[in-house]
């Protein structure tokens, strides 16, 4: 620990100081070693130092750092466009690359609102997005987010936007309803928001497909968001997907959405997509929104200075190609199924692990004071952030997420280890987590 003069979000507390990158493992300036369980936050999909991507950056800088987006397009923001959109859901042609997600939701956001104007709706100007969602933290992104502690202060500066309830079967899915039912009953939630704000006045719903950093992992149940989707063109809205966390692989397929058979209008990617080897961000977006643009105004009217970044674009591209060539995206599925049964003989009959859920290599797990009643510990234990230093104690990065959360509680960690980690890694993940629930539990009074 040392004092430092860079201003991080954590004021009162002495960060160590990340030295080197290998593999799944990071190491501080006192040479101890932590395993990247949290994939940072779930960006490091192909951990650290990767060769590959190291010498396609190189290459990219030797040639070109920077061309200004006003000016000229570059070959590998071309061909990393290509490759987003070879994979994409059906009806994506276009992409727009930013640096980072909450950039992406901003844009995302804008976008929907210039194509209503363009087609010549302009009494579109509500959005509905979900409580307990995160989709970053500049303004607009920070409206649809439904985390009532991270907007409060912020309030008085925010877009009004309407938030229904998010997809949570563990706490809210009833005992005498099915997991369907339970989906069709947010669904019809969702449609009584649309009725009272006016079918053709919404621009578009907004939801993570897999719920990411609010909550430790939400995945949506069966039909969800295909009763979603439906509603959503019933009444001409916009569905935004927001797959800044969940998406580029994480879950076991490219895209999440694959998994719940809908395809978005316009889709949010961050994270994974560079794998954090340079900050970027994309929206994909259907083709239609990107012709009303072509055919009217002719512009999107919005730009940053360093949208599609060459050597992010170069970065972005060879961590996908490396998931291609390596078949990380198979090895996503096998390496989940693996993780939850380790969770599985861990957490299985343990007294205060509630619920572990997630898909592929994304993965929440809930702590509850009491498993049968589900009873959450008093939120002032912040049991979350003390299980986040107990784990770094053990040489384990986990993210945490918790404490009261529109007038919720809840202990979450989230755990989304690099796509690459061994059986042997994810062993130890899980040892060092149980080590380190038990040890935080322990000094619970
Ligand atoms: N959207 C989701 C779903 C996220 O999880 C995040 C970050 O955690 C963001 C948006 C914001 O991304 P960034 O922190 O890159 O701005």
């Amino acid at each position: 620990m040392q004092s430092s003069h860079v201003f991080h979000r954590q004021l009162l507390q002495d960060m160590p100081v990340a030295v080197s990158g290998k593999g799944i493992t990071l190491t501080d300036s006192q040479g101890k070693t932590y395993l990247d369980a949290s994939g940072g936050a779930a960006v490091s999909c192909l951990g650290h130092g990767h060769p590959d991507v190291i010498a396609a950056m190189h290459a990219q800088l030797d040639q070109l750092a920077y061309a200004h987006t006003s000016f000229f397009t570059t070959a590998v923001a071309e061909e990393l466009a290509d490759t987003l959109i070879d994979t994409a859901p059906q009806g994506m042609s276009n992409v727009y690359f930013v640096s980072g997600g909450s950039e992406a939701v901003e844009a995302a956001l804008k976008m929907a609102r210039q194509y209503f104007v363009e087609i010549g709706q302009p009494q579109r100007e509500h959005f509905i997005a979900r409580r307990q969602s995160y989709h970053g933290n500049t303004l607009g992104a920070l409206a649809v987010g439904g985390n009532a502690w991270r907007r409060e202060q912020f309030k008085p500066l925010l877009i009004e936007v309407e938030h229904v309830s998010p997809c949570y079967e563990y706490r809210d899915k009833r005992a005498d309803e099915t997991a369907e039912q339970y989906g069709q009953r947010l669904v019809a939630e969702l449609e009584a928001a649309i009725e009272r704000l006016g079918g053709d006045k919404v621009i578009a719903f907004v939801a993570e497909t897999v719920g990411g950093a609010t909550a430790g992992v939400l995945t949506p149940v069966p039909g969800y968001f295909k009763g979603v989707r439906e509603l959503c063109d019933r009444h001409g809205i916009l569905l935004i997907l927001d797959e800044v966390m969940c998406g580029m692989g994480r879950t076991g397929t490219l895209h999440a959405c694959e998994q719940e058979g809908v395809v978005p209008d316009l889709l949010t990617i961050a994270k994974g997509l560079g794998g954090g080897y340079q900050p970027i961000g994309a929206v994909l977006a259907q083709n239609r929104i990107v012709e009303t643009f072509r055919k009217g105004s002719g512009l999107f009217q919005h730009g940053h200075t360093y949208l599609g970044h060459a050597v992010a674009c170069a970065a972005a591209l060879a961590v996908q190609r490396v998931i291609q060539r390596d078949g990380l995206l198979a090895q996503v599925r096998e390496r989940g199924a693996q993780l939850q049964a380790l969770f599985q003989d861990a957490f299985g009959e343990h007294p205060h692990v509630g619920d572990v859920r997630g898909r592929g290599l994304f993965w929440g797990v809930e702590l509850v004071a009491d498993r049968a009643s589900k009873q959450w510990f008093d939120p002032e234990l912040k049991l979350h952030a003390r299980l986040k230093r107990a784990a770094m104690a053990e040489g384990l990065m986990v993210y945490p997420a918790g404490g009261s959360v529109d007038g919720r509680c809840g202990d979450h960690i989230l755990l989304a280890p690099p796509f690459i980690s061994t059986p042997d890694e994810l062993a130890q993940i899980v040892h060092r987590l149980r080590t380190a629930i038990d040890k935080t539990l322990a000094g619970v009074p």
